[in-house]
């Protein structure tokens, strides 16, 4: 690109950002921990479900001090919903270094806020740009759509090859007076007018110069190599009770999936099994307890990001045996009552709301 179509650029991009930015609390209220806080939360998360959390996060936890001190089942129970829940415990992590390492400030350069565990190149850049004006181009999914229509890149854009490409290319572009204004213009132009599905090419400012748009393109740029399917699992759970009544809770694993957070035991059902043998097996092997089962709440389907499950959970008692915590790393006898205490996946939760209307 010449350099007058690149000063050109910028000057619709940055005149448009200027009238047309929404008002977000992150960026009115610009700080660095708000800012590390918001970008975590934003990674594969729309601006409307980040919102809520950001705002409640940052009433709890103001600085990064508050963060790094509290109780991690605590910001784990916050986070709930969110999904992603790594994020949440990375980020805790990443806190306590910056609080032990670097008295709480969070460092205004781009290599070593690199250097610090939890913080990646996306991360690094968008606070080094943001919030320390640092000639850093952010990529996310909003900028690799924008200029992969812009440009005309009919790569598949999932592929590193190409993600390096617009990444060469958003260097190219950055405006070096105003690199956070111009990454924040970028984002704002993919996620309001650039969308993945009818994107508003007649109010958009940088029409004038895109490839998509004079090519008739924009529905197939950028383009995506089919997705193979996803497996689905049957998971069987019991809601088990003792004598008095509490119910026995697991928490996962650190380094699994949905690490630290709080379940039902249970697992996968094997092949020549029925649901319920699944459940009396997965005790047995994984609490070291034998349970009866009484009756089955409504199957839950939920979808991850590589898999899809549906939930079938039993209601039981406890026959014999002393519960050990044997592939979790925790667990509990709690009263019903208690569940919301407790930060649980999303299908868990669905199951707890059911569990707890049944009880009035
Ligand atoms: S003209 Fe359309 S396709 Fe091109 S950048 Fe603007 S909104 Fe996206």
């Amino acid at each position: 690109m010449e350099s007058e179509q690149i000063a050109l650029f910028q000057h619709q991009l940055l005149n448009w950002f200027t009238k047309n930015q929404r008002s977000l609390p992150w960026r009115d209220n610009r700080t660095a921990w708000f800012t590390l806080l918001s970008e975590v939360m934003l990674q594969q998360t729309r601006v409307d479900q980040a919102l809520p959390y950001f705002l409640k996060f940052t009433q709890h936890y103001p600085t990064i001090q508050d963060f790094a001190k509290a109780d991690r089942d605590e910001i784990l129970l916050l986070w709930e919903g969110l999904g992603y829940y790594s994020r949440a415990r990375n980020l805790y992590e990443t806190a306590q270094i910056i609080v032990r390492d670097f008295d709480g400030n969070i460092p205004n350069d781009y290599q070593t806020l690199l250097s610090i565990k939890g913080i990646g190149p996306y991360t690094a850049a968008a606070i080094a740009s943001q919030v320390f004006n640092q000639v850093y181009a952010v990529v996310d999914g909003n900028v690799i759509r924008v200029l992969s229509r812009f440009f005309g890149l009919t790569d598949d854009v999932t592929k590193s090859k190409t993600k390096k490409q617009i990444q060469e290319l958003a260097d190219t572009l950055i405006d070096s007076k105003n690199p956070g204004e111009f990454n924040e213009a970028i984002m704002e132009l993919g996620a309001t007018i650039c969308k993945p599905k009818n994107p508003i090419c007649e109010t958009c400012p940088i029409s004038s110069q895109c490839m998509a748009f004079s090519t008739l393109q924009t529905d197939s740029i950028p383009y995506k190599a089919p997705k193979k399917k996803v497996p689905h699992h049957h998971i069987g759970i019991g809601v088990i009770a003792n004598h008095e009544g509490k119910i026995l809770i697991a928490k996962r694993p650190d380094d699994k999936m949905l690490g630290g957070l709080w379940e039902f035991p249970g697992g996968k059902q094997e092949i020549g099994e029925t649901i319920e043998e699944t459940i009396i097996r997965e005790f047995d092997e994984e609490i070291g307890v034998h349970i009866e089962l009484h009756y089955p709440y409504p199957i839950i389907k939920h979808a991850y990001s590589h898999f899809k499950i549906s939930l079938h959970s039993w209601k039981g008692i406890l026959i014999s045996g002393v519960p050990q915590a044997k592939e979790s790393s925790e667990i509990k006898w709690i009263w019903p009552d208690e569940l919301a205490n407790y930060a649980f996946p999303k299908a868990n939760r669905k199951l707890i709301d059911y569990i707890l209307t049944e009880q009035k």
